[in-house]
């Protein structure tokens, strides 16, 4: 066996792999209509037609709501953003907890503070990396109104247990759903599954605007008050009639008539760049069964996983080594993509780092100086952060998960083949790394 690549060997792979690129000339020819009509953003911040937005936006929202079969949707400028409006408009505020993952992109559990309301997190599945139920279970309280769901790395959270629990506390779910567009759980996309869904549109997602997001409800009233969020509600709520002034103060998050009309021709893409990511990762997993220190991803019963990162669960009795010594070879066989040549080789030990171990919570300092909001007087600074509160997600980030991005199209079987000869490398020359 040849000499490994993190010992002095030659790598397996010698050229970049290919740079995932969605766009092109539709959304080009799109652009231009708009740049040509000189109204790149219709929206008002003032009580009028135009407060919805433009054309481009208005029918943006329409395809979105009309694919993935829900009421109403609402183009924001980021997913962030979305999850933002989604709190303001369940009414929440001081005193108040919302149950959080701390296995997600950091956004999912800034929103509650946003409005001085407190995240608590809860554990995730050892086998899904979503909320666990009976975690959720655990930390509901008297004061909790919302649970925020993550469909982490494209997995539908398990709706049936949390919905239900949701609905036995009379409080709402909040579904990020920026890393699982199209994914469904039996009949129902993802992003529907509980009451406000939320999509993101970022450069990094299976579908992007540059930066944006789309929030979706089959509500009337949360959507109401999602499009006053979005855009000045202060502003506008005296000529509407609007009487309930709870989180009322809006922001601007409004998305342009150029992202509006690349997200359209984004949109028709959808399904086939998730079709052939699916079928990347079939070949990738069928190439790798037979290291035994690997565990690919599981899919949730009736599920559909559409799969934003591609993870396995790493078995160190089984390999004799850590993970990250594993990982650093497996990487050091590679090499980066292309145009994100500076991020190194896309495979991660572990994605994100609890989020409770942030600085901004171990040391509760949000607003101002004082301790704000965990210390305000309708709150009782009672949550932790202390480690050891989410046992599998420290360990699924500590020991167990290896998650990947090299198998985006239009990334080839030769690419792909690349990919199975390091680890199998690697895992063949396993000696040498102990
Ligand atoms: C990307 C992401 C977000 C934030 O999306 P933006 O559009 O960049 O604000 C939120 N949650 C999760 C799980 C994400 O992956």
């Amino acid at each position: 066996m040849s000499k490994l690549a993190i010992n002095g060997g030659e790598k397996v792979r010698k050229k970049f792999f290919p740079p995932y690129i969605t766009v092109g000339e539709e959304e080009l020819q799109s652009i231009k209509k708009v740049v040509q009509s000189g109204v790149l953003s219709r929206f008002l911040g003032t009580w009028h037609d135009d407060f919805f937005g433009g054309p481009e936006v208005r029918a943006f929202e329409s395809e979105w709501a009309s694919y993935f079969n829900v009421k109403h949707a609402i183009a924001v400028n980021s997913a962030t953003s979305g999850l933002y409006c989604a709190i303001g408009s369940a009414s929440i505020g001081p005193g108040d907890e919302v149950i959080v993952s701390p296995y997600t992109m950091t956004a999912s559990a800034i929103a509650p503070l946003i409005y001085n309301a407190i995240p608590v997190f809860a554990d995730v599945e050892e086998e899904f990396f979503c909320l666990d139920p009976i975690s959720v279970k655990e930390r509901i309280s008297p004061r909790t109104k919302a649970i925020i769901v993550v469909d982490i790395f494209g997995q539908p959270y398990n709706a049936d247990a949390i919905n239900q629990i949701a609905k036995e506390h009379n409080i709402i779910v909040i579904e990020d759903c920026a890393q699982a567009p199209g994914a469904m759980f039996r009949d129902k996309y993802a992003g529907t599954l509980g009451d406000i869904g939320i999509y993101s549109l970022n450069y990094h997602k299976h579908i992007h605007t540059g930066e944006g997001g789309i929030i979706v409800t089959d509500n009337d009233e949360l959507a109401d008050k999602l499009r006053l969020i979005r855009n000045h509600a202060e502003a506008v709520v005296e000529e509407k009639g609007v009487s309930d002034l709870v989180n009322m103060l809006g922001f601007n998050y409004r998305m342009t008539e150029i992202e509006a009309s690349i997200g359209r021709k984004q949109l028709k893409k959808l399904n086939s760049l998730t079709t052939s990511r699916i079928d990347n990762i079939n070949y990738l997993v069928k190439g790798l069964s037979d290291i035994s220190c690997l565990r690919p991803a599981q899919v949730r019963l009736a599920s559909k996983h559409v799969f934003y990162l591609h993870s396995f669960l790493f078995d160190a009795k089984i390999s004799g080594i850590h993970r990250n010594r594993f990982v650093e070879a497996v990487k050091a066989e590679l090499m980066p993509i292309e145009m994100r040549e500076t991020e190194g080789v896309k495979i991660g030990n572990g994605y994100t780092k609890p989020l409770y171990l942030q600085p901004l919570y171990q040391k509760k300092i949000a607003y101002g100086k004082r301790g704000c909001p965990w210390n305000c007087q309708w709150n009782k600074n009672e949550v932790s952060y202390h480690k050891g509160i989410c046992p599998v997600t420290e360990k699924l980030y500590e020991e167990d998960l290896i998650v990947h991005e090299l198998m985006r199209p239009p990334m080839t079987r030769a690419d792909l083949d690349d990919v199975i000869k390091a680890f199998h490398k690697v895992w063949d020359a396993r000696r040498e790394l102990i």
